[in-house]
């Protein structure tokens, strides 16, 4: 299985094992108060998990270039990156420093002179920098900076790197002056397409001399999803310039190829994006460059039989996967054991990694909450003891999973089917993936005593040496005259069992509401949605790697309303998903109706009152997603009986229910009971 996926390629005159690399990702551990050693740790766990060449996030090439205050600079702290690559070395990896500007994206920057402001190829602000405009970079400005990053090339060098990868993508400072967006000037380094460029080719210019041999790749922009940005031909025409057989082309090994910047309005890597949506951009280079160097594919790419899916169509050299590598470090181990099922699935929620990485708190991942947390918490062998879990949702699994693999007796209890609110979630268009994170914990889980459709009781509990209470929430009910009617459904119920024909009323827009109208009007097969979002977004048909079988729910003219009594719709969906989720909600023509009272539900819908008076919103079915209470009726007898035992998740604070904080907590005590 996988030949292609599995077979060696040349990355300059680096060989590289097989076609997996773990792309770059900002974790916050750059700057860690350790000397380095939780990075190296996460990258060792990852090698050892097969990646073949992994690519560090962001490192500055200037203090001024940090994305962040969480941001490291390559030029300090030698031994700290020293660290990192011996680490990886023993592993027996290969890992490649990523040279970085955040250019305008930078934030909230101080040094020991006090705050700093963002320099940019232009005084052009973004929306999230709140009004700061960044400072323009004069000509010596800009030669300086290109020597910056062949300084920090040097001393990648010099540390250990076995490779460099330029970051000219996603919009940060290369990206900044090759767009016409935020390229204003009229001097050597603007004015035409040939002239914005320029800043790349230098750049990758004094690289190239300042390393020598070692490998350069280039992380380039296959489309930058901006309207007026740059071109595909001047696209085509930077790939060309950046590639060494064209008369002027400046000599790189590799080119990866990504997509998007952070104020795009095209979604790129939320769990609605389809897989391998942004392939047809990477091919698009490769077959610009003709084979002059390999083009590395990347982004919504979570499973390797889809990897050599696109290795087989020709083009692509390799593939870069990144969150896969946070949610499961054994992602390549497991598939080239044919172990698929085992493999713990990147859901593509953001919840743990981009979501915190966009306010500078320290990732990790919602379905693998030891990510990023490899020293504080090592997979050591302890004395064996017997555990009970009470609840298979993310939580339960998640204690489960550290139990076992650490060597402890586990017994899973679920009074239900297995995955909880995850099971619930994966009938969500678009989320179908979390059903894959539940089936890989129950095959990690194998030797372990799986107790389904089983009330657990403190009797059942008595003889274990600690139980674990991951029992979840129960929805909440509402208070309002007719709650009790046959057509008002809970929202598990909905989900479950499905809604009949005709018009909903959906009360309560948090996230369950904005899922649940989601299951209501978005279809339920992967290739439709492919093609509806390529139509969306005037995007290249990308239906190449969805997948089919989904039944679909998709009821063309049912009127779906959600109510919210105030506040926003999707509060409680991260900061990277929630806009994307209202906009599919607002495309397929979803009502939501906020500041308003409900005064009582008839067979007709819901009466509500507003500003302008009552009215009558109609709902065949009334669907309920007002919220959850503590499942936690376990609870008072394990303290009867004097049961060891510690409660997480949602069990133990139902309010905002926040998956993230359930996982970890789980995680935690497991370590702990
Ligand atoms: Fe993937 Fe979510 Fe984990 Fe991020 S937090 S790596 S998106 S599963």
């Amino acid at each position: 299985l996988l030949p292609l996926t599995r077979s060696p390629w040349r990355l300059g005159g680096l060989e590289v094992q097989h076609r997996v690399v773990m792309g770059s990702m900002h974790t916050g551990l750059e700057v860690a108060d350790d000397g380095g050693a939780a990075l190296a740790e996460f990258y060792r766990e990852r090698v050892i998990g097969g990646a073949a060449l992994v690519i560090t996030g962001g490192l500055a090439v200037s203090s001024v270039g940090r994305g962040g205050p969480d941001y490291g600079v390559l030029t300090d702290q030698r031994s700290r990156w020293q660290k990192v690559t011996d680490s990886v070395h023993e592993a027996g990896g290969l890992i490649s420093a990523q040279l970085f500007h955040a250019g305008r994206y930078a934030l909230s920057l101080a040094d020991a002179d006090g705050p700093m402001q963002a320099v940019a190829p232009s005084a052009v602000p973004w929306s999230a920098a709140r009004g700061a405009v960044p400072r323009q970079l004069s000509g010596h400005e800009v030669l300086a900076t290109i020597e910056d990053f062949a300084r920090a090339a040097s001393v990648a060098r010099e540390v250990g790197f076995d490779a460099v990868e330029i970051m000219a993508s996603e919009g940060y400072l290369i990206n900044q002056f090759c767009s016409p967006l935020t390229n204003l000037r009229d001097d050597e380094w603007g004015g035409d397409a040939a002239r914005r460029r320029r800043f790349a080719v230098e750049t990758l210019r004094a690289v190239r001399a300042a390393v020598g041999d070692l490998p350069v790749l280039v992380r380039m922009s296959g489309a930058d999803l901006m309207p007026g940005s740059s071109t595909q031909e001047e696209t085509d025409d930077l790939a060309r310039s950046l590639v060494p057989r064209t008369e002027y082309g400046a000599g790189v090994d590799g080119l990866s190829v990504g997509v998007g910047w952070h104020e795009s309005r095209v979604p790129t890597v939320q769990a609605s994006v389809p897989h391998g949506a942004w392939l047809v951009y990477a091919e698009r280079i490769a077959a610009v460059v003709d084979g002059a160097v390999p083009v590395i594919a990347s982004n919504r790419l979570t499973d390797l039989r889809d990897v050599e899916a696109v290795l087989s169509r020709g083009d692509i050299a390799a593939v870069a996967l990144a969150r896969p590598f946070l949610a499961d470090p054994r992602i390549v181990e497991r598939s080239f054991a044919e172990d698929f099922g085992a493999v713990n699935s990147c859901i593509g929620c953001n919840q743990a990694c981009i979501d915190r990485s966009l306010v500078f708190e320290p990732v990790s991942c919602l379905v693998n909450p030891r990510a990023a947390r490899e020293t504080r918490y090592p997979l050591v062998l302890e004395t064996r003891r017997s555990v009970a879990v009470v609840g298979a949702g993310p939580a339960g699994l998640a204690a489960a999973a550290d139990l076992h693999r650490r060597g402890h007796a586990v017994t899973l209890f679920d009074a239900d089917e297995p995955g909880g609110q995850f099971a619930l979630a994966a009938r969500i268009p678009g989320k179908e993936d979390y059903a894959l994170t539940v089936s890989a914990a129950l095959t990690q889980l194998a030797g372990s005593e799986l107790r389904f459709g089983t009330l657990a009781t403190a009797d059942d509990l008595a003889d274990f040496d600690g139980v674990i209470v991951a029992t979840g929430v129960v929805p909440r009910r509402v208070d309002i005259p007719g709650a009790d009617l046959p057509h008002v459904l809970s929202y598990e119920r909905a989900l479950r069992e499905g809604v009949p024909p005709g018009t909903v009323a959906i009360i309560g827009g948090g996230g369950i509401g904005v899922d649940v109208a989601a299951y209501l009007v978005e279809s339920h097969d992967e290739r439709t949605r492919a093609v509806e979002f390529s139509a969306r977004f005037d995007l290249p048909p990308t239906d190449h790697l969805a997948r089919v079988g989904h039944t679909t729910r998709l009821r063309p003219g049912s009127q779906v309303t959600v109510l919210r009594r105030s506040g926003r719709f999707g509060a409680g969906i991260g900061i990277s998903s929630r806009w994307v989720a209202l906009g599919r909600l607002r495309d397929h023509g979803v009502s939501m109706r906020t500041d308003l009272g409900y005064r009582r539900i008839t067979a007709d819908g819901v009466e509500i009152e507003t500003a302008e008076g009552i009215e009558m919103i109609p709902g065949r079915t009334v669907i309920v997603c007002a919220g959850q209470e503590r499942n936690d009726s376990l609870v008072p007898g394990l303290v009867a009986a004097g049961i060891r035992h510690l409660v997480v998740g949602g069990a133990r604070d139902a309010t905002g229910v926040d998956a993230v904080r359930a996982t970890a907590e789980a995680l935690a005590a497991a370590r702990e009971i």
